[in-house]
Formats: structure tokens, sequence, C-alpha cells
């Protein structure tokens, strides 16, 4: 059984250092997608941003800004471009595994219309509870778009044999998962938001909102699964998707 995957970049997100746990007054960080080509359907891990983040149309913008956030996405960025250079249909595109229900990893929903989108239950139901949503910033609208659904509840098999494996890492939202790809090469732990990048994994510096006690406890799950050729994929790594990508991707 052979199977691709692939690393995409679509966008970036710019917010003050500290947020992100990291030096600088404002840094500018990958908002980072995965594509995992299976014989049995191609699955993309998270779906980057809403592609009306192009010409900023999109009204959460001003509500990031507040916030001293903002993001910038090219049309070479969007998930259908980056679909498009992998030659992939997005219409055939079977699973969307979310990490969880943020707008960058959410996003790019929208434009895979026949996809079942796979997340896990707590995290469904944390999107459509008023309190829950409100504190961890869950937009109803980059999600309930119609798609079927399958909830999870912990570990779960993608495709029954092993390769692509949704593990539970909560606490960055109340149902955060991350993915870990298994091939000969070795694993590659997509690890999304459960660590942003590298330096998290000595500083532990959690976003505020987020349940630290959860958030160590996933990340420490997490690094016990390395094995000796074990790449860990980090949520938002400058570092991972520079010049040396950390995964093969497409270029924009
Ligand atoms: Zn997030």
């Amino acid at each position: 059984m052979t199977f691709r995957l692939f690393g995409c970049v679509c966008g970036q997100f710019h917010s003050p250092g500290a947020g992100m746990g990291m030096a600088g007054e404002r840094v500018s960080v990958p908002i980072p997608f995965y594509v995992l080509e299976h014989p049995d359907g191609v699955a993309l891990f998270d779906c980057g941003l809403p592609t009306a983040m192009c010409d900023r149309s999109e009204s959460y913008l001003k509500a990031l800004q507040t916030q001293d956030l903002d993001v910038t996405l090219t049309p070479e960025e969007t998930l259908t471009s980056h679909l498009q250079r992998l030659d992939i249909d997005p219409a055939k595109v079977r699973f969307a595994v979310l990490s969880h229900l943020h707008f960058d990893h959410a996003g790019g929903l929208r434009e895979l219309p026949n996809a079942t989108v796979v997340v896990q239950r707590r995290e469904w139901e944390a999107g459509f509870d008023r309190e829950a949503s409100q504190h961890y910033g869950l937009r109803k609208r980059y999600f309930d778009l119609g798609h079927a659904v399958e909830l999870v509840d912990g570990e779960h098999d993608l495709f029954g044999d092993g390769s692509a494996v949704c593990i539970p890492s909560f606490g960055h939202t109340p149902g955060h998962q991350s993915l870990r790809v298994r091939s000969r090469q070795g694993d590659h732990i997509l690890v999304g938001d459960a660590c942003y990048h590298c330096g998290v994994v000595e500083s532990r510096q959690f976003p505020e909102y987020s349940d630290q006690v959860a958030m160590n406890r996933a990340l420490d799950a997490l690094l016990a699964l390395r094995e000796e050729r074990t790449v860990m994929v980090f949520g938002h790594d400058p570092d991972q998707w520079g010049a040396r990508p950390v995964l093969p991707g497409t270029r924009a």
C-alpha cells in the first residue's frame, strides 16, 4: 500500500509574540494543512483559512483586529489552489479531519463540498454550546455547513489500516485532536495546536484561554508516542516551513 503525505501553507497568522509563546513584539507564523493521498481516498488534516480572507472581505477580520490579531492569505495559498497543484479535485476529498474548530483550521471546509468531517464529539458539542464556543472562539459559520459529520470519541483509525490515527489531545480547545500518520519512513505526528511550535515543548507556554493542565497532559502523551524516526509537525512553527519544509508540499 502506498500513500503520500503533503504539507501546505495556507496563509499566515500575525499576532503579538506573547500570544504564540514566542519572543518578539509581533510575530508571523504559517497556517498549515495536510493532504494524505491514500488508496481508499484523500483525507485532509485541517483546512486552513477561508478563501474570503484573500481580498479581506471576511467580516471576522475586524473582530480579530480588535484582539490585535491579523491573517494574510494570497490566492496561490488557498486550499483549492494547493489541491489543484497536487492534481486533486476538491469535490473528491473524502475526509476532512479537523484538529479543532478554530477558523484557521476549519476555514477552508467550504471548498470541500463532499467531504465527511471527522472531529472529536466533545469539540463538535463545544462548537454548539454558547458558553464554550464563546470562550474558545469557535464560530459556527466556519464548520456548520451541512457536511456529513463523523463524531469520534478518543482514538480513531481513519482508514482502518493504522496509516492515519486520530489521537485526542484535548486542552487547546475542549476536543482538540492530533493525527499520527504511519509510513515505512516512520511516523509523522501532526500535532496541531496542541503545541504551536518546537519551543513550547520546553516552555509550556500555552494560550491563556486554554486548559493548561489538559494541554500539559496532552503534550506529554504526544511526546511519549515518539519513536526513533518520528517527526513531530507542530501547529504554527515558522522553522518547520521555511527553506527546508518538514514535509513535501506545493509551493505557492
Ligand atoms: Zn487553535
